[in-house]
């Protein structure tokens, strides 16, 4: 049997109960499946059920166990709604046919058709519902910023010893390795990433933020993180933070050719979600402009609704970039291309 957090089965036997009780079809429930790992989502599902009254029933695991959970729950899922990170794990939820299309001119109409897959006139597998970028930090006093304007940069002969990544087997490396295929062709992208590996400072450990960390240190010269991270250390009330942003610099990378590499956190309607139209209405709650504000303000994430505002002051001070244009569908499906490229470049 799969071993879940205790959180997990706290919350699965409050939503078995839930689902048990008399009257269930036309109850006012949604239930959710969110591998979103941010504590400030609270308040964007508390609005949605001030505004509609419906209830969420919330299960939120890693990625790995969500998947598991729905394949191993099958036809029998309770699930409406699943929330992902990053292309990679979407795409891969929706080849496993985990997901079903949904039709909405309210979805079509709010999120660009470069973040929604798989639009062939049936409608979305799934839909992002907020971007991340994935940007260069250095130290300031080991690297020349001149250095590493690009991705392909990290790969330089005079970077050796001072590159620090979290593992190629990552979703977030997979996708930004998988993109640099996209543009560098396998061949090129592998060579890259040999020339990366070749660069290493340490084997790659920790996640976006342990690498900030280590770039402050000094242990590291260069690294990469996805761009909340980083402004959640640039509004941290904690000294040693503000003392890690001040020891680092930020690159937009790839602004003279094909832009910095974007991702998002999405949404999709379970294969066989029991309260299908209260998902539908769910993600477009998520696609409003009071929840869109949400993930800037609330997660430091850019609004997928362009015409929304920003509310977040560090996230704005980081200024307007030019973003890589690849359609997020063909950046999720290039990571079996780049779980390639890190098996062969040993980049774990
Ligand atoms: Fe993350």
């Amino acid at each position: 049997m799969k071993q879940f957090k205790p959180y997990l089965l706290l919350a699965a036997a409050a939503l078995a109960a839930a689902t048990a009780a008399p009257g269930r079809a036309q109850e006012n429930v949604l239930n959710l499946y969110s591998a979103r790992h941010y504590q400030t989502d609270e308040a964007l599902y508390a609005d949605f059920t001030r505004q509609t009254g419906i209830r969420i029933n919330r299960i939120e695991a890693g990625d790995e166990a969500l998947l598991e959970r729905l394949r191993s729950e099958g036809a029998n899922s309770p699930a409406d709604v699943v929330l992902l990170v990053d292309a990679a794990r979407l795409w891969r939820a929706q080849v496993e046919g985990l997901f079903q299309p949904v039709k909405s001119a309210t979805l079509e109409a709010r999120i660009p058709a470069t973040l929604r897959a798989k639009d062939d006139g049936k409608g979305a597998e799934w839909f992002g519902i907020s971007t991340r970028a994935r940007v260069i930090v250095y130290n300031k006093r080991k690297v020349d910023p001149a250095q590493v304007q690009n991705y392909e940069d990290l790969a330089r002969p005079e970077l050796r010893g001072k590159v620090c990544t979290r593992s190629g087997a990552h979703p977030y490396m997979l996708s930004l390795i998988g993109a640099m295929s996209e543009h560098l062709g396998e061949s090129g992208a592998e060579q890259w990433a040999s020339g990366v590996v070749a660069n290493f400072a340490r084997k790659p450990r920790g996640g976006d933020t342990d690498q900030i960390r280590a770039v402050a240190t000094g242990e590291c010269g260069v690294a990469l993180t996805n761009t909340y991270y980083l402004v959640r250390l640039m509004r941290s009330d904690k000294p040693a933070d503000r003392e890690v942003v001040e020891r680092i610099g930020v690159v937009w990378p790839n602004q003279k050719s094909f832009g910095t590499h974007v991702n998002v956190s999405g949404a999709a309607v379970a294969r066989h979600a029991p309260h299908r139209e209260t998902a539908v209405r769910f993600i477009e709650y998520l696609a409003s402009d009071s929840a869109q504000a949400y993930f800037a303000g609330g997660n430091n994430e850019w609004p997928v609704v362009s015409s929304v505002k920003l509310n977040n002051r560090e996230l704005e001070s980081l200024g307007p970039f030019k973003a890589d244009s690849l359609p997020i569908a063909s950046v999720g499906r290039a990571q079996v291309t780049a779980a390639k490229i890190i098996d062969r470049t040993g980049w774990r």
